[in-house]
Parts: C-alpha cells; sequence; structure tokens
C-alpha cells in the first residue's frame, strides 16, 4: 500500500492519467468504490476541489498507464500524486485545461475480502489527505507506523485486527501471483546441495552465491527439475 519510494529505474515512462471529468474517475466495483470512498472523504474533510481530479481504478495495467510507473506486484492498493507539470510559457497556453491540474491516482486490488477493500480505501486517502496537507508520510513499518494509527482510528476498527487482515490479504495476493508463475526449474548447487526454485530458465551460467559471493564455476547451479512443464500443457 505504498507510494512508489523511488522513481522507476526502469523505462522513464510519462504519466497519463485519464481526461479530468464532472465527476472523479472511477474503474471498478462502481457502488462500493463510491459508497467508501464517500464515507472517509467526508471523514477527513477533503475538499470537492481535490475530489474532481482522483481517479481511481482496480486495473493494475490501467493504474501502470495512468501513473508512467510499474506496481508492485504484491502492493494491495496504491496513491500516486501527479504534480502540475513544468511547462513553458508557450505550452501551458496551448496545453488542455485538465493538463494544467494536478491529479490524486489510487489503484484498488479487486480480489479482496469486502472489509479489505474498505480500509485499503481508507488508507489511501489517508496518503491522499497528506498530499493535500504538504505532508506526505512514508511508510516506516506497514501496519506498525503513524498511518496505521490513523487508519485505526478513521476506520474504528482495531489496530491488531487490520494488521491480520493485510497479512491474510498479502499471503492470498502470493498465492495468486505463485499460480500465475509456478515454479518450473529447480536448480541445485554441486557443492552445498542447496535448491533454487525459479519461475524461468536462468539465461546464462549462475554459480551458487552460499559457496561463493562471486562467480566460481565449481559451484555453476545444475538443472535437476522441470516440473510444472507437462502440468501446464495438460491443464486444457
Ligand atoms: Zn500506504
Ligand atoms: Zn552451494
Amino acid at each position: 500500500m505504498a507510494t512508489t519510494r523511488r522513481p522507476s529505474r526502469s523505462r522513464t515512462l510519462f504519466p497519463a492519467p485519464p481526461p479530468v471529468q464532472e465527476a472523479p474517475v472511477i474503474h471498478g466495483d462502481l457502488a462500493v468504490l463510491e459508497h467508501w470512498l464517500k464515507h472517509y472523504w467526508d471523514k477527513l474533510q477533503l475538499s470537492q476541489a481535490e475530489l474532481n481530479v482522483l481517479a481511481l481504478t482496480q486495473d493494475r495495467q490501467e493504474y501502470m498507464r495512468w501513473t508512467g510507473k510499474r506496481l508492485n506486484t504484491m502492493a494491495l492498493g496504491c496513491y500516486c500524486y501527479i504534480p502540475v507539470p513544468a511547462l513553458s510559457a508557450r505550452q501551458r497556453a496551448s496545453a488542455p485545461a485538465d493538463v494544467l491540474l494536478h491529479r490524486h491516482l489510487i489503484f484498488i486490488e479487486p480480489a479482496m475480502q469486502a472489509k479489505s477493500i474498505e480500509v485499503t480505501i481508507a488508507h489511501e486517502l489517508i496518503h491522499l489527505a497528506d498530499r493535500v496537507q504538504g505532508n506526505p508520510r512514508r511508510h516506516r513499518h506497514h501496519g506498525y507506523d503513524s498511518i496505521a494509527i490513523d487508519e485505526a482510528a478513521i476506520t474504528g476498527y482495531p489496530v491488531e485486527d487490520l494488521r491480520a487482515l493485510l497479512h491474510e490479504e498479502s499471503l492470498s495476493r502470493e498465492r495468486v501471483r505463485r499460480a500465475r508463475r509456478p515454479i518450473r526449474y529447480v536448480y541445485q548447487c554441486p557443492g552445498c546441495g542447496k535448491q533454487y526454485p525459479r519461475t524461468r530458465r536462468y539465461s546464462q551460467a549462475v554459480s551458487c552465491s552460499s559457496c561463493d559471493k562471486v562467480y566460481n564455476p565449481r559451484y555453476c547451479l545444475a538443472l535437476v527439475s522441470t516440473n510444472g512443464t507437462d502440468t501446464a500443457q495438460s491443464s486444457t
């Protein structure tokens, strides 16, 4: 549920948020999202002006296009602030009106229990409120920091319950991820016997990091099993 900690080091993409409409852009389970959005927007005493520049989606790919950044596959929610772009006077004159506005972008993982959807919306709106107040906080420890205290206060759920919920949802997210990218290859060190499960084959020779910190052909990993390849083909 963190905002991106550092600028993406991979490709430099430009944010492409959706056009500003009269109402916030909401893509996903509309009735539920609108309900909790309104509930916590009012509780946090956020303004109508900020609501108009909000866009929320439950689609990971869409969120990445909007923000121009990659989204951690384990993230259950994410808030991203897009500042007004630095433009020359000439560019400003010809830019569409909504390009001259800042934007709030939120992602909410759809495959979660109802209570988790609610608290994740509350959580991301706390990040948004912090930003609006000019005091964005970073997580020191998810579920244990000042943001977690605020989340408990605003939702009325005990902080221990919120921690348990976060843990449960993280495990189920991990299971989904594993099912999509099963471990197909198991490599083993000829020295210590340590196994290295992999979703893909290594593209070059790799040696055991436990036996030698630098590449050492004596401990070159050997492919010992290719589980999953056959099951994938027969699962039609
Ligand atoms: Zn967070
Ligand atoms: Zn080894």
